[in-house]
């Protein structure tokens, strides 16, 4: 696309937009505006590129279209077909995997998709049998209690919260942590690296139906061939939640064992963090599990979002480009870059190090918790986020952690030298912030002292460190 097409498309966008609702136009606009001058370090997003943002704006969002390719709940759904076939090939094509399901609204709901998948797939329930069969007629009340209870009580072993697990692998604020009975595995406390020997003998011990790997703050590579062989000696389904380092397998950084896709049962994602595409989810299995997995909707997905799988297919055909792999290499290189940075000036990452897209700092080391990090550093034009550490004696709201993830700065070109200057500037802000007190002056965990000079000067650094680093170079509103 010619970038005159590019800003032609979204100007005249916003003019429409408008004409019906100004502060909406104007809402559009600002993010625009402030994503341009932040320096966004949050390691789950991304910016898509303007073709994705493009295919979403659009009158497939006016289509109703459960069911699957081809078995549609309702007519006229050709057009649907026609994109969630291409957004599904070119998943599988992508990532080597015989099934694709690209409906997923979200992270989330694709590990509902897959909970569902496997549970229907591998607990005993002729009652459920039944009900899958349409026999629903047939069901007594007795058999829907023993369905409930069949499987309501199966479980489930995933990496803990604090160790960088997802809230969806079984936690109690998520609705999978009322629906598993659940346990975790931990990272060593000497390394905050994943113990294999302690993970099979959770399993061994623990016996669950689903284990779980797949991170949201885990700085490091994960070997799955272990992790199935794991599964495999207890009889469970292997799952991967590849939602944060989706872009590092499609871009063929982990490859071999740290490849989930040939090693897994069943791999759920999201769409928008490394993949640099829409927001969504998606889940890719082998074929005996296909079946179950196309029946998310309406199991347990609503209607799909066709404007959102034309955005994936879309998406999905970038990342099929060579140029996706050497994104997702500098991706990695900027993580180890900005590590390498922060451990120069002295700051405590966990595990030491990454080999990913993300690191994480554990600011007790700088006298602080992860919220008043986290709010020195946004003070200072810094975007980032809070995340608990391995054994966090701040809980999980306060924190002793702050996550940073390179992908989006490498979207925007970023590189190692800018990760050095970024250390610099998140190393300043960190040393140079103190722990506040609150109203009756007992310590707090909330607030903090930084100079207001000093976050004045470093958003003025990070500024210009993005200034040659345009964000959609071409699009000018106006
Ligand atoms: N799984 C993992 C590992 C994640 O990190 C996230 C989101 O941060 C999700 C699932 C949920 O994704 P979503 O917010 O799209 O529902």
């Amino acid at each position: 696309m010619s970038r005159n097409a590019e800003s032609t498309a979204f100007r005249s966008a916003l003019e429409v937009v408008r004409g019906v609702e100004p502060r909406v136009a104007d809402a559009i606009a600002a993010e625009l505006a402030d994503q341009r001058e932040s320096l966004k370090l949050i390691a789950s997003e991304n910016y898509a590129s303007p073709a994705t943002l493009l295919a979403m704006g659009n009158w497939f969002s006016d289509k109703y279209a459960e069911g699957t390719v081809g078995r549609r709940f309702y007519a006229g759904c050709q057009n649907v077909d026609t994109v969630e076939a291409l957004a599904a090939e070119h998943a599988r094509e992508l990532f080597g995997a015989s099934h694709a399901y690209v409906q997923p609204h979200s992270g989330i709901d694709a590990n509902l998709v897959a909970f569902w998948a496997v549970l229907a797939d591998r607990v005993e329930s002729p009652a459920l049998r039944k009900a899958q069969a349409r026999q629903v007629n047939d069901l007594t009340e007795a058999d829907w209690f023993a369905l409930r209870r069949e499987l309501g009580n199966q479980r489930m072993l995933g990496m803990s919260l604090d160790a960088g697990g997802h809230l969806t692998h079984g936690f109690r604020p998520n609705i999978s942590g009322k629906m598993f009975d659940q346990r975790s595995y931990g990272t060593d406390p000497a390394t905050g690296l994943i113990d294999y020997d302690r993970v099979a003998e959770a399993a061994r011990e623990f016996k669950p139906l689903i284990l779980v790997a797949g991170y949201s703050a885990y700085p490091r590579k994960v070997n799955f061939r272990i992790m199935r062989e794991i599964a495999d000696s207890v009889g469970a389904t292997f799952m991967v939640d590849m939602a944060h380092f989706a872009g590092l397998v499609a871009g063929k950084v982990f490859t071999g064992d740290f490849d989930p896709v040939p090693h897994a049962h069943i791999v759920t994602t999201t769409t928008h963090k490394s993949l640099r595409g829409p927001r969504g989810g998606m889940v890719l299995c082998g074929p005996e599990l296909a079946d179950q997995v196309d029946r998310g909707c309406p199991m347990v997905l609503g209607g799909p979002l066709p404007h959102v799988m034309a955005a994936k297919a879309v998406a999905l055909a970038e990342a099929r480009r060579p140029d996706f792999a050497d994104y997702a290499q500098r991706i990695v290189d900027n993580a180890q870059a900005l590590a390498d940075g922060l451990l120069r000036r002295g700051a405590t990452l966990v595990t030491g190090g990454t080999d990913n897209h993300l690191v994480l700092i554990d600011v007790s080391g700088y006298g602080l918790t992860g919220r008043q990090a986290e709010q020195a550093l946004l003070d200072s034009g810094i975007v980032t986020n809070r995340n608990s550490v391995p054994q966090d004696p701040n809980g999980a709201w306060y924190t002793s952690g702050i996550r940073i993830g390179t992908p989006a700065l490498t979207t925007r070109g970023l590189g190692a030298t800018e990760m050095d200057a970024t250390a610099e500037l998140i190393h300043t802000v960190l040393s140079q912030t103190t722990p506040g007190t609150g109203p009756d002056g007992a310590p707090s965990k909330a607030k903090y002292v930084l100079d207001p000079a000093v976050a004045e000067s470093v958003g003025k650094q990070a500024a210009d460190l993005l200034t040659p680093f345009p964000l959609y170079p071409a699009v000018d509103l106006g």
